[in-house]
């Protein structure tokens, strides 16, 4: 029986819609309507599968600022960050539209015959998506996984299937098939779940939780079953003494503040070198302090709230007792889920303050002596997502950034994700890499044919 999910919004906890979810009955009708288009998509020649794709992304482009306020009233993100997450998905659906017509094979040389490869779809792609980036995490696989001729259900997070319901609608509109992109509201280990049983599914590409990632990758086992996983981090911001501090002090509220620090590339460790620990502390408290939180519908805003009223408790409990809590922004009061940043220091390597992933705004800020240091405190973590390296030297940040177990970095910034750079973590941060020029590799299968030619 389908259930109405009645969604209230972070940002003022009034009701903004209700979502009926899909049952299990529900679900495998829509992976076989799925299942069914998947031949005709792929025969959908490369030029054609292109020119949706571009039609897709200006469809979006003309829903830029509706998408944008969705966003906000659905997962209290800031109206300056949601106005950069919808042109990503733009973006994306215009990078990968120029994928069909340049994924070519290739011929290699043999006695005898001649080879050839080609990239076959997968078919079926599930899609699982999290609550903390609904529109641009939902495109980096859809935009790909289409271009390489595979159908595509997506399993938007129970609290956020408003954008990927709206995105869907624009595509359709622009003239992809409706059973070739489905949008499957519903619970995880429901319609998230049957994504992962059903043979008819060939790839499951999965981003939330560690914990959730090991039961999913347990669960495609059973039918060695494609899988990318995009899980959770730790990440560390490097400060060395060389560096220059106010730049590197300015901009660190927002590489862990930013989307109230529910993001999985948050940089939630704050690295820094003993002898300039003090002095860097110093330039970051006003930072802190001046980091806007405030109505996320407004331009200025840096923080809105948190997603919800468990994740706030959640966030909470890490400062519970003997948090050594260094400093804190402000954040208003009244109704959504407000946190105010949070500055915890000196936290020790091994507390859970310094390894578990809060996923909210709170910074560990932990000292150490020299690069090597460093070095073994970053890497001493299960997860490996992103990181940034704050150095004059470049000799150093680049053997730095070397040396770190971690999939993404930036040097002197802190970068977020670009869609024509890989993304994606070492460790337990992931399995596969998303974006960039080789997405389409892990939406196809290689396949090689020799021809004998004789002689
Ligand atoms: P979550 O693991 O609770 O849920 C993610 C998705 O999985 C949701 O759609 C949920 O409904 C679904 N799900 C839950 N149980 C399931 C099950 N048994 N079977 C199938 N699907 C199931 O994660 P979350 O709380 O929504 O998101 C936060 C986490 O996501 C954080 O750990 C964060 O670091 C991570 N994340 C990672 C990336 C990345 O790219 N590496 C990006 C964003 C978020």
């Amino acid at each position: 029986m389908a259930v109405i999910r009645r969604l209230t919004s972070p940002v003022d906890e009034r009701p903004i819609a209700s979502v009926e979810e899909l049952d299990l009955e529900a679900t495998d009708a829509a992976i076989k309507r799925a299942a069914a288009a998947a031949p005709g998509w792929a025969a959908v020649s490369p030029g054609d599968r292109a020119r949706l794709l571009h039609r897709a992304a200006g469809a979006v482009d003309g829903a830029l600022e509706e998408l944008a306020r969705l966003e906000v009233a659905n997962a209290g993100h800031t109206i300056s960050n949601a106005r950069l997450e919808a042109a990503n998905v733009r973006d994306v659906l215009a990078y990968y539209a120029g994928a069909p017509e340049r994924h070519t094979d290739r011929q290699i040389p043999v006695a005898g015959g001649v080879d050839v490869t080609f990239h076959e779809p997968l078919g079926v792609v599930g899609v699982i998506v999290p609550w903390n980036f609904p529109m641009p995490i939902a495109s980096w696989a859809i935009a790909p996984a289409l271009a390489a001729g595979n159908c595509v259900v997506v399993k938007p997070a129970e609290l956020t299937p408003l954008t990927a319901l709206r995105i869907a609608g624009l595509c359709h509109e622009a003239g992809i098939p409706e059973d070739v992109l489905q949008v499957l509201p519903g619970e995880g280990p429901v319609v998230g779940w049957r994504l992962v049983t059903s043979e008819a599914v060939r790839k499951v590409c999965f981003t939330g939780s560690t914990g959730v990632g090991k039961q999913i990758m347990a669960g495609c086992a059973d039918q060695v079953k494609r899988l990318t996983l995009e899980l959770g981090g730790k990440s560390a911001n490097i400060v060395f003494a060389d560096a220059d501090l106010e730049r590197a002090a300015a901009s660190t509220p927002a590489s862990v503040f930013d989307n109230a620090g529910q993001d999985c590339c948050a940089r939630s460790r704050l690295l820094v070198e003993r002898r300039v620990y003090d002095a860097f502390l110093e330039l970051l408290e006003p930072a802190v302090r001046a980091f806007r939180v405030k109505d996320p519908f407004a331009d200025d805003a840096e923080m809105g709230q948190l997603i919800s009223a468990e994740r706030r408790g959640a966030v909470a409990s890490y400062l519970d007792g003997d948090a050594p809590v260094a400093f804190r922004g402000s954040a208003p009061s009244g109704p959504g889920h407000w946190f105010a940043p949070t500055v915890l220091a000196p936290v020790e390597p091994t507390s859970r303050l310094a390894r578990e992933e809060i996923f909210g705004p709170v910074l560990a800020v932990i000292a150490f002596e020299d690069e090597a240091e460093a070095v073994r405190i970053a890497n001493d973590s299960d997860y490996g997502l992103s990181g940034s390296v704050w150095s004059r030297d470049v000799g150093r940040a680049f053997r730095v950034a070397r040396a770190l177990e971690t999939g993404t970095l930036s040097i002197n910034s802190h970068s977020s994700v670009r869609y024509w750079t890989p993304f994606g973590g070492m460790k337990q941060s992931g399995l596969g890499r998303e974006l960039g020029p080789d997405a389409l590799a892990a939406f196809s299968e290689e396949k090689n044919v020799f021809v004998e030619t004789g002689g």
